[in-house]
């Protein structure tokens, strides 16, 4: 079937052989005579999909025995809280702004953290930049630093994360990958704690991926709800509550499909982050060797996934999004914060997807020249 490209920033495009592998399993998993939505999570079926997915994902992203994998629910959002409440028994929690989402995080911790303290910000360059790490006001003793990895709305990746104790700081680094989770490894020596919301790279809405180093496990605020207290989580598998049983068994096929990608004699999470190198340069060259394109984000720190451009002539951009929508290239709209078009090309996104955007942008400016 001929789909649409899809563009959104999240819930996202899904690898049609997943959809198509949970529409064949969907009355029926496996001969067991259930579809994956009736059965308990108790029971052997279901054991053996969270078993795989949770082996799937440590392998793909190389998660070192000290992390725990937790499937929890709550996306992203809950995550502000419930961090804090896990970790922020020392005074002090360390923010970066860089971006919408780690503004949000940081306004939320203040509610439960003694102290919310903004190391760094990038609000000066309206998220255009990523302040240097040199300059970050890191506290001593701080319960954690936290950063967003991928700023969704602003467009804003760190290419590299940041050493602390190189900084000075004996911290744990908590990230909000969500929008990038899956599209490049990680480098686990810099990560206490890294979280996201499955609805962009993994998966449909509702579940929310937490991987946590061991020792920061145990040390939760006496109010922290027992169903989002880590170690409560990790000692149950993830099944304290009911967890999201749906969206454990379409991020594991997601998994088994991320396995099978190969790029340039890379496999997996190797060759995803290969194909999201070509695809991000080929968009990004053509908005700025354009005339009607503009990009405002430093080189050093734009986003593989999320590309907000906008066109110079503002009153085109309705016919442009008609435009584009003919052609089956879905929701370019930017986030209502920003204005102006957003394409979010995610692991999901072939380079065929991202070239016939391309060839529209091309299209488009020649026909308003
Ligand atoms: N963090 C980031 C980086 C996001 O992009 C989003 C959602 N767009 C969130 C957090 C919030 O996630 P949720 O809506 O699942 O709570």
């Amino acid at each position: 079937m001929n789909r649409p490209y899809n563009f959104s920033a999240g819930p996202a495009a899904i690898p049609a052989e997943v959809l198509e592998q949970a529409a064949a399993e969907m009355l029926d998993w496996h001969g067991s005579g259930m579809g994956v939505m009736e059965m308990s999570h108790r029971g052997k079926e279901f054991i053996s999909i969270y078993e795989q997915a949770e082996a799937d994902l440590r392998e793909l992203l190389a998660v070192p025995a000290n992390f725990k994998i937790l499937f929890m629910q709550g996306g992203g959002l809950a995550e502000n809280a419930i961090v804090p409440l896990n970790l922020s028994h020392a005074a002090t929690v360390d923010f970066v702004l860089t971006g919408s989402w780690s503004q949000k995080s940081f306004k939320e911790a203040g509610k439960y953290a003694a102290q919310a303290h903004v190391s760094a910000s990038a609000e000066d360059s309206n998220f255009t930049a990523i302040p240097p790490a040199a300059s970050w006001d890191l506290s001593r003793g701080a319960s954690y630093v936290h950063l967003c990895t991928n700023e969704t709305i602003h467009g804003v990746e760190f290419h590299e994360l940041p050493d602390l104790k190189a900084l000075g700081s004996d911290a744990p680094l908590v990230i909000d990958f969500s929008s990038h989770v899956a599209s490049r490894p990680v480098d686990w020596s810099r990560v206490g704690l890294a979280f996201g919301g499955a609805q962009k790279n993994i998966g449909p809405a509702g579940l929310t991926i937490v991987i946590v180093r061991e020792d920061l496990l145990g040390h939760a605020l006496p109010a922290c709800p027992s169903a989002f207290n880590y170690k409560t989580v990790a000692d149950n598998q993830s099944m304290y509550n009911t967890p999201p049983t749906w969206g454990i068994y379409m991020a594991g096929l997601t998994f088994q499909w991320l396995k099978r990608q190969r790029e340039g004699g890379l496999t997996g999470i190797a060759a995803m982050e290969q194909r999201n190198i070509a695809k991000a340069e080929l968009l990004y060259r053509s908005i700025d060797q354009s005339q009607l394109y503009l990009n405002k984000v430093a080189p050093n720190c734009r986003s593989r996934m999320n590309i907000p451009f906008f066109l110079r002539n503002e009153a085109l951009n309705d016919a442009f999004l008609a435009g584009a929508k003919e052609r089956g290239l879905l929701q370019l709209k930017g986030h209502k914060s920003v204005g102006g078009m957003r394409a979010s090309i995610y692991n999901a996104m072939p380079l065929a997807g991202v070239q016939a955007l391309v060839d529209y942008l091309h299209a488009f400016e020649q026909q308003h020249a």
